[in-house]
């Protein structure tokens, strides 16, 4: 096996996946923690997360013929943001992993192809390649395999890549020599932590995702609850601060790209024509043109920037959608101070929108004053 596994593994490096490693398949020893997560209602909107529970907690209930796990990093680039002063411009910030096309893609052909590499490898033998959205504890193999450890901001990084990258297992229906976990090396640091802009990391290496804006931006569904809108910031899709802030981050250079700091007025007002154009084929999409634009809006109330007041008016009173208006008004209620009366004006034009939540937001944003 030794020479097969030799041509397995750089099968998965000449892809273009980096430190790929073997973990033995088996139960992951976690029922009680994530039944206990789960209860909680951790999972809010990812409802994806309460389907196939026993597959996560132990593959071969679901893949029985599995018999190893083959995991790898897939690296992307993390530049930095151009340097805007993004309240005076009115632009939004998107997580890095976001740029260019959607990973799910680009992953999905790459894993195939390394799967159908391992079948050639081990003829006989089946090898099935999962992204993120099958139902596969990802850091818990890409832990067990040594691809990295787990950080305290839960994500999986490793001494010579960081944490810029996505992760990738193929079962394999063979047994092969898997590789030794790798040492955890967070040791005292708490940088993630003591970034976090809305304390969604706890103690413990567990992660609080409803306070988490990547969560909020991008996989909640209604309306991002009042008290966490301010602690967005410039977030329109994603966050990247836990992992700008680590340590084993600081290498990662590339020149900034200015997609990283997108026109809040352009999203706000994007139809579904304009929406598919831009976005269909990023990790964006899944998000969508309304949540979107939702996001959009919050932020623009973030800016403190008058500048902002005219698009939000815009949308309060004729976007489609009722979520985009309620955040619209709320946004306009935040920016009050800023703008005072044109800011009113739009909320008073709006007391009778058609919806019961828009009104409510549109209620609440005058009742502030
Ligand atoms: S992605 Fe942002 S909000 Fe989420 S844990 Fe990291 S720093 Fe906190
Ligand atoms: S910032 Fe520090 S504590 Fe957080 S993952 Fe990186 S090394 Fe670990």
């Amino acid at each position: 096996m030794t020479r097969e596994r030799v041509a397995i593994l750089r099968a998965g490096l000449a892809l273009g996946f980096v430190r790929p490693r073997v973990a033995c398949i088996g139960p992951t020893g976690r029922d009680a923690f994530y039944e206990r997560w789960l209860a909680d209602g951790r999972a809010g909107d990812m409802r994806f997360l309460l389907h196939h529970v026993k597959a996560r907690l132990d593959p071969r209930t679901r893949y029985p013929w599995a018999r190893t796990v083959v995991s790898a990093f897939y690296p992307y680039a993390a530049p930095p943001p151009p340097r805007t002063a993004w309240r005076q411009e009115l632009r939004g910030r998107i997580a890095s992993y976001a740029l260019g096309r959607d990973y799910h893609a680009e992953m999905g052909e790459r894993l195939a192809q390394w799967a159908r590499a391992i079948e050639d490898a081990l003829p006989g033998v089946r090898a099935t390649g999962f992204v993120d959205t099958a139902a596969i504890f990802e850091h818990e193999w890409a832990a067990r395999a040594g691809v990295g450890w787990t950080g305290k901001h839960t994500l999986t990084l490793s001494e010579d890549l960081g944490s810029y990258a996505f992760l990738g297992e193929i079962l394999v229906g063979a047994e092969i020599e898997p590789d030794p976990p790798v040492a955890d090396r967070c040791g005292s640091c708490t940088r993630c932590i003591d970034t976090c802009p809305t304390g969604a990391i706890e103690p413990g290496y567990r992660l609080e995702p409803r306070r988490c804006i990547s969560y909020l931006t991008i996989e909640h569904k209604g309306s991002i609850p009042v008290e966490m809108r301010p602690a967005l910031g410039e977030w329109v899709f994603g966050c990247d601060l836990c992992q700008v802030a680590c340590p084993w981050n600081r290498d990662a250079t590339s020149p900034p790209d200015e997609r990283l700091a997108p026109d809040l007025r352009r999203i706000l007002s994007l139809d579904e024509a304009g929406f598919e154009q831009r976005y269909a084929a990023t990790a964006l999409a899944r998000a969508g043109r309304v949540r979107l634009a939702r996001n959009a809006a919050v932020v623009l109330g973030n800016t403190a920037n008058p500048a902002a007041i005219s698009a939000l008016a815009t949308a309060l009173h004729q976007h489609d959608a009722p979520l985009v208006r309620g955040h619209a008004a709320w946004a306009l209620g935040a920016l009050q101070d800023a703008g005072g009366a044109a800011a009113r004006a739009a909320l008073e034009a709006a007391v009778g929108d058609p919806d019961p939540a828009v009104r409510a937001e549109v209620r609440a944003a005058l009742g502030d004053r």
